[in-house]
């Protein structure tokens, strides 16, 4: 393989995983993965949170796919890829914006303070429904994930009020 294939598989596997996180925090850790995630979005005390599992069982495919990659080189230079994307997942979302092991910087501009806002914002909603911006490389523009905030509790207001029908309001029951 030349280094451009190499660097190719690198950096499509850093894409690939950036969709593959967007929707596995989307469907699996909002969805019937909350046991798990629901750590992440409450307070606790401690190094660690059940959230870490996830990374731990994530962390099972590129090990595989490293000792596997010894006979198929394309499959070990995915295995980095993937690793690499391990790597910015854990500073953009553990450190920069979970200050996670001490590290404390608040970017004032550009791109990291986007993904800050956005990752804040994800967070603003207590809870598995209502959430925004499920990605961590990506992230759209804190006034267009806070309108859809407002839309998703909006939703979920008009989804909590009971549906009223004529035949069956309290009215038309008495007597
Ligand atoms: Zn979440
Ligand atoms: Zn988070």
């Amino acid at each position: 393989m030349t280094w451009v294939e190499k660097l190719a598989i690198v950096v499509g596997m850093v894409l690939f995983m950036e969709c593959f996180a967007w929707a596995t925090h989307r469907y699996v850790m909002h969805g019937w993965g909350w046991g798990w995630h629901k750590s992440h979005h409450e307070e606790h005390e401690g190094w660690f949170e059940k959230n870490d599992l996830y990374a731990i069982v994530f962390a099972i495919v590129p090990i595989v796919l490293f000792v596997v990659g010894l006979w198929y080189p394309a499959l070990w230079w995915a295995a980095l890829g993937i690793t690499v994307y391990g790597g910015i997942y854990a500073f953009v979302h553990d450190m920069l914006v979970h200050q996670r092991g001490g590290f404390r910087w608040v970017p004032k501009q550009g791109y990291f303070k986007r993904l800050l806002q956005a990752h804040r914002l994800h967070h603003a909603v207590e809870g598995k429904d209502g959430t925004v911006s499920h990605g961590f490389l990506f992230a759209r523009k804190p006034a267009v994930l806070k309108a859809q905030l407002r839309a998703n509790a909006d939703a979920q207001r008009r989804s909590a009020r009971p549906a009223r029908t004529p035949n069956t309001s309290p009215a038309d029951q008495r007597g």
